[in-house]
């Protein structure tokens, strides 16, 4: 099917449907092939089958889009603030009406259940209409200054092209926050979704956004085969028209990212992995810490970067945490996303049932113990909690995305700090403790670029600073936050009388 072949229609209209669909690259507003004509098949992680046929991408794609972004870039720049409000506020609108069908499509095309399903549309839909407001934020500031006669200025600008890099776990709100509040402040965008979510992290999202009214060229999407995510990347690193990269994604890919964009002096806001802890103090509701617990480690089958993937317990409580907390993983029902009654949908792909359960056995063979899971069930893996597990053991270190989660009983939630500060990652992390004042104590000493006390650490709001420290990553996400990242500050000056020159 050519991508023409569909006007009139979603493409959403066609995921999972057996004559499927094509995704096509979305180019100053039309919808285009792939130059080199070639494509590569999505499929469902839950039943196997075709989602679309999706255009696979290089270089040359790349360059083609950000032509057109920064053609588009004067006179999006320039756009009337009320004129861009509208746009957003209809996309809102837009995404309202078709909440059903896009959590359909989630479901399908990414495996995400109806809980996480919500979470995404709601988080969007705040996104789009706090980011309608962002065009009367104030632009800048008069500074004092020594030059008698002198006023100075420092504005804030768009700064032309920016390249957005998404992945696909939580596909429709990481690619709305790498594309929305860059859109709003008058940049122009290319975005390149993740392989496997084409549509819900790419192609949904130019067409809310081109029904709204956003003019053709301010937003583009440029979609590649798996294993080829490199040329489109490299296009949007090395080309002089693109001013920032945004990214979210795992450690390895953003540091290899940030090596590159070292060479072209291109700045990046980077979102990586997070390694979360949740420390369980002696005094916390036992209850309340095991619901929170089970949320936080395994929403969305714990393929969210900032999931608990550690649970430290003050020993006191320690093994009843722990025998309340394993009953109550051990019933979280597993199978089809889109069964409103299930918890841990599938994994993604064969490759992370695959590092799964390789990860969890060798964390047994090197002494740990399984309390609930720990035996895939293609395409799932069920929610796993692991005790004993040794420092060495690769689940241990670094991220890995699923729903396993280790517990640990301490001596103290000081020494949990201690041990969550180790990792070389610090993204979010969360406290549950009887007593706030200790729980903002230890916050304060936590090497995290979130903390949350009382909760657990997966929450995001479109206003909130999010992002890490250390390996978790540079800058922040936000829109309150957003014109750090994507605007240039220009000090202008100007004097109401001449000067006297030395010479
Ligand atoms: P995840 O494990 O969450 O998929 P990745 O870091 O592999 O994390 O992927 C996040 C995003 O980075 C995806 O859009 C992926 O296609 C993209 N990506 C992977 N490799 C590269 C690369 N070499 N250059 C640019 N983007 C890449």
């Amino acid at each position: 099917m050519a991508p023409g072949e569909r006007i009139g229609h979603s493409i959403g209209d066609f995921i999972g449907r057996s004559d499927g669909g094509f995704i096509g690259h979305f180019i100053g507003g039309e919808w285009v092939p792939a130059e080199s004509a070639r494509s590569y098949r999505k499929r469902s992680p839950w039943s196997g089958e075709v989602v679309a046929d999706v255009a696979a991408g290089d270089g040359e794609d790349a360059r083609r889009a950000i032509a057109v972004a920064h053609e588009a870039f004067e006179s999006w720049a320039g756009a009337q603030p009320w004129r861009r409000q509208q746009i957003f506020l209809r996309a809102a609108d837009v995404l309202e009406r078709r909440r059903d069908e896009v959590l359909d499509s989630l479901a399908v095309e990414t495996g995400c259940g109806r809980v996480f399903g919500e979470v995404q549309v709601d988080f969007a839909l705040k996104l789009l209409r706090q980011a309608a407001q962002l065009g009367y934020r104030p632009i800048g500031e008069l500074l004092p200054s020594d030059v008698a006669g002198g006023r100075a200025a420092a504005i804030r600008r768009p700064v032309g092209v920016v390249g957005a890099i998404a992945p696909w776990n939580a596909s429709l709100t990481l690619a709305g926050r790498a594309v929305i509040g860059p859109l709003a402040l008058g940049n122009t965008v290319v975005l390149k979704p993740s392989e496997e979510s084409p549509y819900t992290g790419g192609a949904l999202w130019a067409e809310i956004l081109q029904e709204a009214g956003l003019p053709p060229g301010a937003f583009n999407v440029v979609t590649h085969a798996p294993g080829e995510a490199g040329a489109v990347g490299d296009a949007l690193l090395v080309s002089r028209l693109v001013k920032r990269i945004n990214f979210t994604g795992s450690t390895p890919t953003g540091r290899r990212l940030a090596e590159k964009a070292g060479t072209y002096l291109k700045r990046v806001v980077l979102q990586l992995s997070g390694q979360n802890p949740l420390i369980v103090t002696d005094d916390a509701d036992v209850g309340y810490a095991v619901d929170a617990a089970a949320y936080g480690a395994f929403v969305h089958q714990g393929q969210v970067c900032m999931c608990a993937r550690r649970i430290y317990v003050e020993r006191p409580l320690a093994e009843e945490f722990t025998t309340r907390f394993a009953a109550k993983v051990a019933t979280l029902p597993t199978g089809d996303p889109s069964d409103p009654a299930t918890v841990v949908g599938p994994v993604i792909n064969e490759w992370a049932l695959a590092l799964l359960d390789r990860r969890v056995n060798e964390a047994v063979e090197l002494g740990a113990r399984v309390l609930a899971g720990g035996v895939p069930a293609p395409p799932c893996y069920p929610a796993t909690v692991l005790v004993d597990v040794p420092d060495e053991a690769e689940i241990a270190q670094g991220e890995t995305f699923g729903p396993v989660v280790i517990v640990e009983a301490v001596d103290s939630a000081e020494e949990a700090v201690a041990r969550a500060n180790e990792s070389d990652l610090g993204l979010a992390a969360s406290i549950i403790t009887d007593d706030v004042r200790r729980g903002l104590r230890l916050a304060s000493r936590l090497e995290a670029g979130i903390v949350h006390v009382n909760d657990q650490p997966v929450n995001d709001e479109p206003q909130m600073p999010f992002g890490g420290v250390k390996d978790s990553g540079w800058g922040r996400f936000g829109l309150g936050f957003a014109a750090e990242e994507f605007c240039e500050l220009q000090w202008v000056t100007v004097r109401d009388q001449d000067r006297e020159f030395p010479f």
